[in-house]
């Protein structure tokens, strides 16, 4: 019989170690194998939509590394990039490539299922048997969604539920020891745009970029290249990916057995930093470089040694990794529109101030908005640049800004004060800067912890509000963490880190600082020699009762809590 030539189609899972798709390629004794990327819109397009580009730096990173391991096990290969939509490419690789099998991890968001199953067509009609294994989760989503009854998992406990209806979560599976050869790569049929798409940020690309219309890059070896030859600036962010660092980190927490079999995240500070309080291996769960059974299955076998004290789900650190498989499972049952509130059953509508714009035609949000310019949309704008003139609200979405990543109390903070708890706007808003900045933006676990924080799904308690005055003194009473990112404020006394505007005009003057203005001022005015940092944008205490008020008003319209009951009750400051 003619041996397997096969493609291994690397997407979510930018790793060597515990693939189960790739156990399935190499089950099949391959003749040769080609490990490739392909340069997906969905991955590519949204980082020429953005002035951050940590998250493409990441994504580079765990290209280099994976292909970097692969190198060491065969000579002759590497991950090769192919610079096409994998619609339209494949099709044609497949005849010229004597292609005989195409296997890849499942991935059950919503543009990827479409984008899989048109794939999965071309092969069929190619003669290419497709394999596909789950990987990305603990459990199978589909299979958890199946043992709900078909419904979408809105707690950890009926993740936990099904989960134990399915058996025990898989052991992780070495990583290979040996890869085929890959086969001969030849390129002579037409070639596509790489995006697959119409050219919307034409400004922004270079000439270069019409090099890329070659599927094997500029330089026509398939190589992954750098982010300046991208045409794009360092990324700010100090964080890094990769397979090799995943594994080094995940060593590193797995040495302190006390920390990771006590872990919990309530008790987790928000301000501290460098390092954080959490393990940060968001990034690396994010594009694949960690197995997240590897991570689960290491921290259980240390929980089980340690006994007596150690924590449980869902505050403890295998508790975590059942919130992302719980959102997962909800966003495989609900499909696309999980990510939004029209059409979404599980989602409570609530009139924000500034609520999506919806094509009528589809009912899909379009991702415009209808921008007024009102007081709300500067809140908005400020919100996002980090000057709001609260300083814990403006340090948390700074750090997020420049680096990518912030503590998951620091994302409640900043939620909660978007929309229910302070600015009353859409969600939608909210998770889509989130999707701009974020190096862990998964679409399931973003949109689900905005619907969480918005009490719109999953948590319906809507009189627990983050002041961002008292919630971060509890962590942090002299401000380390505003001095960190807000600068201006360095030598403000701590009596008056969270409420600067209360400081008066001397210790301003000693702190080298004055509070004035509305976020839109430079920082430090021309030929001034002390800086300025913004007034607030409002009062908190106000905007606390009114947005109280109409959440209450709100729920009483939709009539429901998830018990369905109205949720009800007076404020209580976190
Ligand atoms: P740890 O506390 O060390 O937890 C270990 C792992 O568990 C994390 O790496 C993550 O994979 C998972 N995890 C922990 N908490 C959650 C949670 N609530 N939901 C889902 N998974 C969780 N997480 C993302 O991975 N991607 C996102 O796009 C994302 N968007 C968020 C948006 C908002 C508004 C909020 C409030 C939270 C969001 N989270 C998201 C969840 C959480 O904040 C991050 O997973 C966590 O802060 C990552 O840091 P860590 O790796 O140190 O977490």
């Amino acid at each position: 019989m003619a041996k397997a030539r096969v493609i291994y189609w690397f997407r979510t899972d930018l790793r060597l170690h515990d693939s189960p798709a790739l156990k399935a390629a190499l089950d099949l004794d391959p003749d040769v194998l080609w490990p490739i990327f392909t340069w997906d819109p969905y991955y590519v397009f949204p980082h020429f939509l953005t002035d951050i580009f940590s998250s493409l730096s990441l994504r580079l990173d765990c290209q280099n590394d994976l292909s970097a391991s692969i190198t060491k096990l065969n000579a002759k290969s590497k991950l090769f990039l192919l610079r096409e939509a994998p619609q339209t490419v494949f099709p044609k690789i497949f005849k010229a490539w004597g292609v005989t099998h195409l296997v890849f991890e499942k991935d059950t968001d919503s543009y990827p299922r479409e984008r899989d199953a048109l794939v999965a067509a071309a092969a069929k009609t190619a003669g290419v048997q497709v394999i596909t294994c789950p990987g990305r989760t603990l459990w199978d989503s589909d299979k958890i969604v199946a043992k709900n009854d078909g419904k979408p998992t809105m707690s950890t406990t009926q993740l936990q539920n099904a989960g134990k209806k399915l058996g025990r979560i898989d052991r992780p599976i070495a990583a290979p020891s040996s890869l085929p050869n890959p086969g001969e790569m030849p390129l002579d049929f037409e070639h596509e745009q790489p995006s697959g798409k119409p050219d919307i940020n034409s400004e922004r690309r270079t000439k270069k970029d019409t090099e890329y219309q070659s599927i094997a890059g500029p330089k026509g070896d398939f190589s992954i290249e750098t982010m300046e030859e991208l045409g794009f600036p360092s990324a700010t962010t100090p964080h890094k990916g990769g397979e090799t660092r995943a594994l080094k980190l995940l060593e590193d927490i797995a040495k302190d057995k006390k920390y990771t079999a006590t872990f919990e995240k309530p008790k987790t500070s928000p301000a501290q930093f460098e390092p954080q309080s959490t393990t940060l291996l968001s990034p690396f769960l994010h594009f694949g470089a960690l197995s997240v059974r590897e991570l689960y299955w290491r921290v259980q076998d240390i929980v089980d040694e340690y006994g007596k004290g150690a924590s449980s789900p869902p505050e403890s650190l295998t508790g975590q990794l059942y919130f992302r498989d719980m959102y997962f499972a909800a966003q495989a049952a609900i499909g696309p529109k999980f990510t939004q509130t029209v059409g979404n059953d599980h989602c409570k509508f609530i009139p924000w101030h500034l609520p999506s714009k919806v094509d009528s035609q589809t009912g899909i949000t379009t991702g415009e908005y209808h921008v007024d310019f009102t007081e709300a949309e500067q809140w908005f704008q400020r919100w996002k640049t980090g000057t709001t003139g609260f300083p814990w609200i403006d340090a948390l979405m700074r750090q997020l800004r420049q680096e990518g990543w912030i503590h998951h109390l620091g994302r409640h903070s900043v939620a909660c004060f978007l929309t229910r708890g302070g600015c009353y706007i859409d969600w939608e808003r909210g998770a889509e800067v989130f999707e701009e900045y974020l190096l862990d933006h998964e679409p399931a676990c973003n949109a689900g912890n905005w619907q969480w924080l918005s009490c719109t799904a999953f948590f319906t308690q809507y009189f627990r509000m983050y002041s961002p005055i008292s919630f971060p003194q509890k962590w942090d009473k002299n401000g380390d963490f505003v001095r960190r990112w807000v600068p201006e404020l360095k030598d403000l006394p701590a009596k008056y880190i969270y409420e600067p505007w209360k400081a008066p005009l001397l210790d301003q003057k000693q702190a080298g600082v004055r509070v004035t203005g509305d976020g839109q001022l430079p920082s430090s005015a021309a030929g001034e020699k002390s800086k300025t940092y913004p007034k607030p944008m409002f009062d908190f205490g106000e905007r606390r009762e009114i947005c109280l008020a109409a959440m209450k008003t709100a729920y009483k319209a939709n009539l429901y809590g998830d018990d369905g009951r109205v949720a009800d009750g007076s404020w209580t400051d976190l």
